[in-house]
């Protein structure tokens, strides 16, 4: 059983704005909460010193500060950072913060990359991802999805650039709760992260598509297609099953009507399972008339799963194939393998 949290972590900037209302403090003091908590990294109510000591108090007793511990963190070779994040109720989850490899002339990274968690555990149960294969636990608040970020920027200490929601956990699944998180980390008096820079990606629900397409922000869509033949998908996709491939395809278009934005589909390489030529040819028609950027990855190594991923030079053949037939796709080259930090191999309790 949870507990039902009542901490601060638990609100978005409107949720916020109807408390602040109900308190009778004028509008401007959301705003202010927002910057103190999650740009100024206050770490208490009381360094908030230009709120008034009766709301202060008020905050204290109804919407207490938490901020997650680490339980764990390793780094990878490449510079890649993943933590174990415990949150106030005892659970934990995984973040990762990704520095680019390239580096600005002073020598420090040009971009960080941070990848949050939106749930713990999921319930979607993909076949190739090691946090589908505990199952569901509880959804994300907004500000401890946020929390994630803040907590990499100080111990990378550097500013993200980029947030990617691709950690644990199907972001449409906790729609209210990603959207909160995500206009908190674009605000400018939030963590101010550009909205093209905020990717949420989805494993395809249909009506969370829909509802991403009509909001104004012009946060980026991410898909995790990883097959466009529908018995595949099903195999590798279980969940996914009762969301056909030709509805995600038509939600896809109201999106692509309404928001007028690319999409960008992720497509993991594994071997003899979604790698062959008819994979390929069904995936290429699945994209007619959507304006899709592909990124191809292989699958990484999950201890004690039976996939593998696909061999040799099939990614790079992909790409070119892909491109030939006008769609644009690039490989998308996994970081932090080495420390199980890369796509699909999350787990929501280390050592399990
Ligand atoms: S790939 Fe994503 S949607 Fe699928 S089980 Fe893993 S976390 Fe959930």
């Amino acid at each position: 059983m949870h507990s039902m949290l009542t901490g601060f972590e638990t609100y978005s900037i409107d949720t916020l704005a109807t408390l602040i209302q109900q308190w009778h403090q004028p509008r401007f003091r959301t705003k202010q909460l927002i910057e103190w908590v999650y740009q100024k990294y206050a770490q208490s109510f009381e360094d908030m010193t230009n709120l008034p000591l009766s709301l202060r108090s008020q905050l204290e007793q109804n919407a207490p500060l938490h901020r997650p511990a680490c339980v764990k963190r390793q780094i990878s070779h490449d510079g890649t950072r993943k933590y174990l994040l415990k949150l106030t109720d005892g659970e934990c989850i995984e973040t990762v913060g990704i520095p680019s490899l390239r580096l600005s002339e002073d020598g420090t990274s040009k971009r960080l990359t941070v990848c949050v968690s939106t749930q713990v555990g999921c319930p979607m149960a993909c076949l190739f991802c090691a946090t589908g294969q505990e199952g569901f636990t509880r959804n994300l608040y907004p500000g401890e999805i946020v929390n994630q970020v803040l907590h990499v920027e100080q111990d990378m200490d550097a500013r993200v650039s980029n947030v990617v929601f691709m950690g644990q956990g199907e972001p449409f699944l906790n729609y209210d709760n990603v959207l909160g998180a995500a206009r908190i980390l674009n605000a400018s008096y939030g963590c101010g992260v550009g909205a093209r820079h905020i990717t949420i990606s989805t494993c395809g629900i249909p009506q969370g598509i829909k509802q991403f397409g009509a909001i104004p922000e012009q946060f980026t869509l991410a898909v995790s297609l990883h097959s466009a033949i529908q018995k595949t998908r099903n195999h590798i996709m279980p969940h996914c099953a009762s969301m056909p491939l030709t509805k995600l395809k038509a939600a896809l278009e109201t999106y692509y009507e309404q928001a007028g934005r690319r999409i960008t589909f992720e497509y993991m390489l594994i071997d003899r399972v979604n790698d062959q030529k008819n994979d390929l040819r069904a995936l290429i028609d699945f994209c007619q008339g959507l304006p899709a950027h592909i990124n191809i990855l292989t699958m990484n190594d999950i201890p004690g799963n039976t996939l593998n991923g696909s061999h040799g030079d099939r990614a790079k053949s992909w790409v070119t194939q892909l491109e030939a037939a006008g769609i644009e796709a690039t490989i998308r080259t996994s970081r932090g393998s080495d420390i199980a930090g890369a796509c699909g191999q999350l787990k929501t309790q280390s050592g399990k």
